[in-house]
């Protein structure tokens, strides 16, 4: 236990917002008590931890009280149960609610940046100067086009995430990206077709058939992806990823791809993220309209996949060879991941020229071999991402951080994701953004950052 654990700078007592989440579930719909606590454990503000269902019906008492909320009985089968929607009232605290959280978001990133400025300037607890030397000199080969060594990428990951190195190194990273892009940052707008019991039951997907967390088939229609397609790139999307299961089949993806094609513009890459594939298949997809393969060798492949590393390697290459852009994550990252199994996904990632790069951590789904595991934390996420940033260089002009964590943009990240559909990484498909997470609020992000967002 560490003696600051329960210090207020350890955010256990950070107010979780509970009131205006409700009141943002109940706008949409009414409903009884039982399925807005399930609706507010599938946003993912709770973590692993299931919401306190006492508290919450505490709460909701205390807002009826208030006339933000009103009840009525629904007197369908079964006992009558108390039902609850907004008033008229409870609209103009819901406004509210966005006004105060807007200018909060505001102060808390200008705070955040105060306090990272003034660690950095920290004469007490500098960065050492030897470290400084050695990113300054990782950055200048990377800046050079030189892929990094396996011995440099284990030193940066070895600092302690919040560490005056770990702070240096981020402030390096964010310069990079400034030379490297440009400033330039994109939102990664990913639509997933099809979810289905998949026989490989790697441990930290939902698809995954032994675990039983999705029992049926389900494929959203073509015109609905392709209304969402059509629609994020509207809104400033630079790429748009198709993301189907082994079940779809080649045929209909490419189908898929030509429709979904005919509406983006040129600016708006297309992106399949599918099984693996010979490099005859990989070229068709191409015809059909995609420029962009992502696929990855995960962290713990072959432990938590049934799959051989050396094969996935090998599937990267094709890749390649077929004349696809590379998209490829380290993922998906936990506490547990060891510097090493970090590098050397990273150095495959690299080594395998991905255009797109960067850093997933894994939800820790209910139901799977990893439900109610522990996530890696967002400073570790941040430095996993500056890591790439520093060590892809020129190489790797787009690095992504996915779940958006402002720490990771502030570092270099100039990639974040909204997704919609079925998700790998949940219990259910996302109808709307997955946990919330809109254009908009991807859009708000790098620009608070400092990026153009757009054209990345
Ligand atoms: S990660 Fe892919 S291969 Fe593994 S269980 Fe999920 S859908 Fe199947």
């Amino acid at each position: 236990m560490d003696e600051l654990d329960s210090c207020a700078c350890s955010g256990g007592n950070l107010p979780r917002f509970v009131q205006p989440v409700l009141l943002g579930l109940l706008v949409r719909e009414p409903m009884h008590g039982y399925a807005l606590v399930q609706k507010l454990e599938d946003t993912g503000l709770f973590g692993p931890q299931p919401p306190d269902m006492t508290g919450c019906y505490r709460m909701l008492r205390d807002m009826e009280r208030s006339g933000v909320l009103e009840t009525e009985y629904d007197r369908g089968d079964g006992p009558a149960r108390k039902k609850y929607r907004v008033t008229a009232l409870g609209r103009r605290c819901l406004n509210r609610w966005i006004s105060s959280l807007t200018s909060n978001r505001d102060h808390l990133d200008r705070v955040l940046a105060l306090l990272l400025s003034a660690r950095d300037a920290d004469a007490q607890d500098p960065c050492p100067e030897a470290d400084r030397a050695f990113m300054e000199e990782v950055r200048r080969r990377a800046l050079s086009g030189a892929l990094p060594r396996r011995e440099d990428v284990l030193r940066l990951l070895s600092y302690a995430p919040d560490s005056a190195q770990t702070a240096f190194l981020g402030r390096l990273a964010r310069q990079t990206a400034r030379e490297v892009a440009g400033d330039r940052a994109g939102v990664w707008a990913a639509f997933g077709v099809d979810a289905a019991p998949c026989s490989m039951s790697c441990a930290f997907c939902a698809f995954g058939a032994s675990w039983g967390v999705v029992r049926e088939s389900h494929e959203w229609a073509q015109e609905e992806i392709v209304a969402a397609a059509r629609r994020y790139a509207a809104e400033g999307a630079s790429w748009i990823v198709l993301r189907t299961t082994e079940h779809y089949g080649r045929e209909r993806l490419e189908a898929l791809a030509k429709a979904v094609r005919a509406v983006l513009p040129p600016s708006c890459a297309l992106v399949a993220n599918t099984g693996q594939m010979t490099v005859e298949e990989i070229r068709s997809l191409g015809r059909a309209g995609v420029q962009m393969m992502y696929h990855a060798l995960r962290l713990g492949e072959g432990r938590d996949t049934p799959f051989d590393p050396a094969e996935r390697r090998q599937a990267l290459r094709r890749i390649g060879e077929a004349g696809m852009e590379l998209a490829h994550l380290v993922e998906p990252l936990g506490p547990e991941h060891s510097d090493e199994e970090i590098a050397d996904v990273l150095l495959a990632a690299l080594e395998a020229g991905a255009k797109v790069c960067g850093v997933m951590a894994r939800s820790n789904v209910p139901g799977t071999p990893y439900g109610g595991a522990e996530s890696v934390s967002d400073a570790r996420l941040a430095q996993v991402a500056a890591v790439i940033r520093l060590c892809g260089g020129v190489n790797t002009p787009h690095v992504c951080v996915h779940p958006p964590v402002s720490q990771a943009v502030a570092w270099g990240a100039n990639v974040v994701v909204v997704e919609t559909g079925a998700i790998p990484r949940d219990k259910k498909e996302a109808a709307a953004e997955w946990r919330g997470f809109s254009m908009d609020d991807a859009r708000a992000l790098l620009l608070r950052h400092g990026y153009v967002v757009g054209g990345a």
